[in-house]
């Protein structure tokens, strides 16, 4: 009798412990996870990183008429506040859309280059910038992430006088456990070499195509150097530059690289737990290169394009 009492006892206590293990045995099962979206903004750039422990960074907002849409995108991830912003370089296809975003959202850090231009919508910007009171990082090679819950490092720029405003490009490496992404903005052959001669760790499992798969960009060396299992191109659906250029995607295509394109596969999402990667596809989002308005929206901003976004006199794939 005593043992069979003794036994109860040790039930219920096993039986208690278990119970009150269970919200612990939940959390140890909550991995972390990190999200980077590439939001599909037509002939721009805009990605989100989102880790499960709340940090929440963005880089590049696409063109002046996607702010909207980039804020809508980001509340629908149920962002309050943005830890970082990074605004690559000044040119329309990646800060246009931030002037709304910083309007919207509570930003603690927005970093960029040391790179200036003379446009309204640059203007926009740094008056954005300006009123979210937000800190003001010069992006550069070397310089860490400073945001807690999330590791990353700019490889570029490497100079300070760039004649193309591409090549001011911030390009950074986010790692999140044994997984890394290397995000390249425009940066080109000038920018690749650079990083190759500095002799950085340019390894990452995802690549962020540098400058919307232009050929002035993404030099076999370079590729070579990644190494990456996915490559992703943000593009626009019919633009008029030719990108991305048949070379590159060759260039990939050679090197056994998976390609995803915003132009065709909408908003691509990658998840990791710091391990394996995921990707989701979520094409219906948009309708970029389709509607009669987007036309209308991308001649207005080729007008830009010409003055600002120079690779269609550099190169003879625009
Ligand atoms: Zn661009």
């Amino acid at each position: 009798m005593k043992r069979l009492k003794l036994l109860v006892s040790l039930i219920v206590t096993v039986l208690a412990f278990l119970r009150l293990s269970v919200p612990w045995y939940h959390a140890k099962n909550l991995a972390p996870s990190i999200e980077v979206h590439f939001l599909d903004v037509g002939q721009a750039d805009s990605i989100f990183i989102q880790t499960s422990s709340g940090v929440n960074v963005l880089i590049d907002g696409g063109n002046n008429s996607d702010g909207e849409r980039v804020v809508s995108y980001l509340k629908a991830q149920g962002v309050k506040r943005l830890d970082a912003v990074v605004a690559t370089h000044p040119h329309e296809d990646h800060i246009g859309g931030l002037d709304r975003v910083l309007n919207e959202f509570p930003v603690d850090r927005v970093y960029m280059p040391n790179a200036v231009t003379t446009t309204r919508t640059y203007e926009d910007f740094l008056l954005a910038v300006k009123g979210a009171k937000a800190r003001v990082i010069q992006a550069k090679a070397g310089v860490k992430l400073d945001v807690p819950g999330l590791e990353g490092v700019f490889l570029a720029p490497n100079g300070d006088y760039y004649e193309d405003l591409n090549n001011y490009s911030a390009v950074l490496k986010v790692t999140f456990g044994s997984v890394s992404f290397l995000f390249a903005g425009d940066a080109e052959f000038v920018s690749e070499a650079e990083m190759l001669k500095a002799g950085y760790d340019l390894r990452a499992n995802v690549l962020k195509v540098g400058h919307h798969g232009s050929d002035s960009s993404t030099s076999s060396a370079f590729l070579a150097k990644v190494s990456p299992e996915y490559a992703v191109i943000c593009v626009g659906a019919g633009n008029d530059f030719g990108h991305p250029s048949d070379t590159v995607l060759k260039r990939l295509s050679d090197a056994r690289v998976k390609v995803y394109r915003t132009d065709r596969d909408g908003n691509i999402v990658m998840r990791s737990n710091g391990k394996q990667i995921s990707v989701s596809l979520n094409s219906s989002a948009t309708g970029y290169g389709e509607g009669p308005s987007r036309e209308v929206t991308a001649a207005a901003a080729s007008q830009l394009y010409s003055r600002n976004c120079d690779d269609a006199a550099a190169s003879p794939n625009g």
